[in-house]
């Protein structure tokens, strides 16, 4: 069975399951929640740990690889070009069906009363410490790290980008023999720690099927209903920018069949919907644009790891209407001058946002403290905060890989997603069966 079918699958299973079970439920005295929780953590955790080698040395062998300055900056250029204007038209899609939703307004009064806010203020807001840019001096500050180490392992990404841009623009033109077999040293570092990916990826049935279980399994399905408005605003909103503008720019900048990009997409998709996390997905995003789409390993290796970290559409979209209905809610005068702030916020705190759970609440009460709300105020969207943040990962994953393929095709990559995705996966089996062929003969 094709691998997405088998994630499917496993996702209908862990919420059938997660369903059935509540958290007092136990399987021979033990916890059943417990051991969700074991097994989708310890997936989790195995695609965390190729994360860190897997950016710095795909960034550095991108860069490494894209030949020139000339090329590089023109890349470089389109890359940022295609991650602001998407993500503006993602805040600008949200900004749009909020205002025709208006989810804090219900029966014309502000919902404020019946929303009622979270008393545990304190509580909520330290356990989202940490999660994303606190403001625009923390992203400056996150950009250049004072320790490498210290920020690999605090999963800021941000900083480790940096270097391994820098680290790559400068190897690449050291023509001595250093140079080579260091190019040659990252590059093989970079292969073994993709085929480590791949041994993690053969888990993700299980992994997705233990995440799905344990939300539903924690929060239930009711819980959304009071937001119900809201919930249905962010969704509709992430669905018209997933299915309408990417499918469009697939079409008519990449010239391809969105369809078959989907298709290619599928395993990455849905375990970002699972996992909620885009870091964590990087690795199948990777393995997915490469050989199931056919993007040479040049253009996405240096613009995944880029667009995992900074390009956050779905990230960005709902920042924009969870302020936007905080503030319907309050009963606020939403004059151009005070959305068009949050526009702005929105798109910029998206770039700071850690790649991680939850990570947006934080730079929602960034929004909220720039229009001069309370940052408690966002107690009024935790309940719904899970299950959204599975919908806007998922989209900040389709986001990234879009921009991939058009960047790759403005290349003038012509096998970009022109095989059927189940020939290109037969074809990447055989080519790393061949590699290892290789390596025993030898
Ligand atoms: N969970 C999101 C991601 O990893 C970030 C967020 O919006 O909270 O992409």
């Amino acid at each position: 069975m094709k691998l997405h079918h088998q994630i499917f699958i496993a996702m209908l299973a862990g919420a059938l399951v997660g369903s059935l079970t509540s958290e007092s439920t136990t399987l021979f005295g033990v916890p059943i929640l417990a051991g969700y929780d074991l097994v989708g953590s310890l997936f989790i955790n195995g695609l965390k740990m190729v994360v860190v080698p897997l950016i710095v040395t795909a960034i550095i062998n991108g860069m490494t690889s894209v030949g020139d300055g000339n090329n590089l900056g023109r890349m470089g250029l389109k890359t940022v070009a295609l991650y602001m204007t998407t993500t503006v038209v993602a805040v600008l899609i949200g900004l749009l069906t909020v205002n025709l939703f208006s989810p804090g307004v219900i029966d014309g009064q502000p919902a404020r009363d019946l929303l009622g806010l979270a008393s545990d203020t304190e509580a909520v807001l330290a356990g989202i410490e940490g999660r994303g840019a606190g403001d625009f001096t923390q992203i400056l500050m996150q950009m250049l790290p004072p320790n490498l180490i210290a920020a690999a392992a605090d999963g800021q990404m941000l900083g480790l980008i940096v270097f391994a841009l820098l680290f790559g623009y400068f190897l690449r033109t050291e023509r001595n023999d250093a140079g080579r077999s260091l190019r040659d040293l990252i590059e093989g570092i970079y292969q073994v720690v993709m085929k480590i990916t791949m041994l993690v990826i053969r888990f993700t049935p299980l992994g997705v099927f233990a995440l799905i279980a344990a939300t539903v399994t924690r929060t239930g399905l009711d819980a959304i209903e009071p937001l119900a408005w809201f919930f249905a605003s962010v969704v509709v909103a992430l669905t018209l920018h997933a299915f309408v503008f990417m499918p469009a720019l697939v079409f008519f900048l990449a010239r391809r069949s969105p369809l078959r990009h989907i298709q290619a997409m599928t395993p990455a998709l849905l375990t970002a919907f699972s996992s909620a996390s885009s870091a964590a997905t990087l690795p199948l995003t990777m393995e997915c644009v490469q050989n199931r789409a056919g993007v040479s390993q040049r253009s996405s290796s240096f613009v995944l790891p880029l667009g995992a970290t900074v390009n956050m559409d779905g990230t960005a979209l709902y920042e924009c209407v969870a302020a936007m209905f905080i503030a319907q809610a309050y009963g606020m005068d939403l004059s151009l001058a005070t959305q068009f702030m949050i526009v702005i916020t929105a798109v910029l705190t998206s770039i700071g946002v850690a790649s991680i759970p939850a990570a947006s609440l934080v730079a929602i009460t960034v929004i909220l403290a720039a229009i001069g709300l309370p940052a408690e105020a966002i107690g009024l969207i935790l309940v719904t905060d899970r299950l959204l943040d599975m919908f806007r990962t998922a989209v900040n994953v389709w986001g990234d890989s879009v921009v991939t393929v058009v960047l790759a095709r403005s290349e003038g990559e012509e096998q970009v997603l022109q095989r059927p995705v189940a020939d290109a996966e037969r074809m990447a089996q055989a080519a790393s069966a061949h590699a290892g062929q290789g390596q025993t003969d030898k």
